[in-house]
């Protein structure tokens, strides 16, 4: 996991979003702005206009990939989702906002994110959202992001990768806001308990140091 560039759209797509993002915060009350925000999602693309200015979202992001549109979390596989790591259906304010949208594979957004999030309250304590289906629509507390952002973090602060095991750990120590901030996020997103995660990090480093003893690394 690595820090995304913060990347530019288009003038004509970041006016787009923007002009969606407008509906959805000019309703009075959270439910219908949480309604909204999904409705303008799930329907993006019925229109010429809508697939195109997404279509340029879809570049974009793939733009800010590391390496050939790999996942913006776990770099293996092929980035196709545009994931937002406010879940829209929490926070209906950062449905069409640039600086919410991540490239990520299917196994990170679908299988492991989702709608995963959880925010520190007052007393830094940490809150996970969860919402059941017959739960009341309320907004959640106010508080800063426990899930690390990519977008606006670089996650080496947060993680050190072991090299030989291929697995990712907390650089602070336990306990601290920083240690769970990364504990919570390696678990969200499987990190360490996918194999082929594992096997491709120690395989990188297991190449990366025989190009050095053969001398192709130094010119
Ligand atoms: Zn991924």
């Amino acid at each position: 996991m690595l820090r995304i560039p913060k990347g530019e759209l288009p003038t004509q797509t970041q006016n787009y979003l923007d002009g969606q993002q407008e509906k959805i915060d000019a309703l009075l009350d959270y439910p219908a702005r949480v309604k909204a925000g999904k409705a303008l999602w799930d329907s993006k693309t019925n229109t010429k206009k809508g697939k195109e200015r997404f279509d340029e979202v879809r570049a974009a992001l793939a733009r800010l990939c590391p390496g050939a549109r790999r996942c913006h979390y776990c770099e293996d596989s092929a980035a196709d989702e545009i994931e937002h790591l406010w879940p829209k259906n929490f926070y209906p304010d950062r449905v069409f906002r640039w600086g919410n949208y991540l490239y990520a594979c299917g196994p990170c957004n679908g299988s492991s994110k989702g709608d995963r999030f959880a925010v520190f309250d007052e007393r830094e304590e940490r809150v996970d959202l969860v919402r059941g289906k017959n739960d009341p629509v309320v907004a959640p507390p106010a508080g800063d992001t426990v899930f690390v952002d990519p977008r606006r973090e670089d996650p080496m602060d947060y993680l050190d990768l072991d090299l030989d095991t291929g697995i990712f750990i907390p650089r602070s120590p336990k306990g601290s806001r920083n240690y769970l901030r990364a504990k919570y996020t390696i678990e969200v997103l499987k990190l360490n308990t996918r194999d082929y995660l594992k096997h491709a990090r120690r395989s990188a480093y297991r190449s990366y140091l025989d190009s050095l003893r053969n001398g192709s690394l130094i010119s």
